[in-house]
């Protein structure tokens, strides 16, 4: 199990080398998309098109298999791509062989050096594991856009919190359609007003920000997610 690529250089990577946030040398944002490909995805990079921005989509490896047409417009507009596991699995409730298979079997299709956790969950045995081979990427901003019981305002107004090296993150899934559909459009209207521009996340800039990576972990203390 996950060893059909090179390993990462770990020594360049944070100690837990979960990614929280991205260093940017001008106001840069990082905008990512979770659990497409679905229908909905059409609407995101139709939108992402109108703007020309690029972002990155953490792919459930089962919408993929589903959707195999959406996900090469992903990879055919310039996106960046990343793994949210086969079946969306929660790293609490999963043994670590299971989990890794289930990665495993994502990466077969969407083929990233970048992970990120459904729900935001992951523990350190996992980590460990993944950190061969992976970018662990979460978020400094979440939209909420999936959560039926916020409105679009509020989602759009949770996005505010952005600044300069935010990792953002919305839904590319039918639950999160109506607050996205409000949400994304003015998001990204409001930053690109102020000046800000839109990055992919690649491996690259994971790895050349250890330094960052570590005082921002440090900073934050982010050990709930333990
Ligand atoms: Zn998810």
């Amino acid at each position: 199990m996950l060893i059909t690529r090179s390993p990462l250089i770990i020594s360049n990577l944070s100690k837990n080398n979960l990614i929280w946030h991205l260093p940017a040398s001008q106001n840069e944002i990082f905008l990512t998309f979770d659990d497409g490909p679905t229908i909905v995805t059409h609407w995101v990079l139709d939108v992402l098109k109108y703007y020309n921005i690029k972002a990155t989509f953490f792919c459930v490896g089962d919408n993929v298999k589903r959707n195999p047409d959406i996900f090469k417009r992903i990879l055919n507009e310039g996106h960046a791509k990343g793994n949210h596991t086969f079946n969306h699995i929660n790293a609490f409730k999963t043994s670590n062989k299971d989990y890794f298979d289930n990665v495993d079997k994502a990466d077969k299709l969407i083929n990233s050096q970048l992970f990120r956790p459904p729900y935001g969950k992951i523990n350190i045995s996992k980590i460990k594991t993944l950190r061969q081979n992976y970018a662990i990427v979460l978020w400094s901003i979440l939209t909420g856009d999936y959560d039926k019981n916020i409105s679009g305002k509020k989602c759009f107004s949770n996005s505010l919190k952005t600044s300069s090296g935010s990792i953002i993150v919305f839904h590319d899934s039918i639950k999160a359609e109506k607050n996205l559909k409000y949400a994304l459009p003015r998001f990204i209207e409001y930053f690109l007003i102020k000046k800000y521009i839109f990055s992919p996340i690649t491996i690259d800039v994971c790895l050349n920000n250890s330094d960052v990576q570590r005082n921002f972990l440090a900073q934050h203390k982010q050990a709930s997610y333990f």
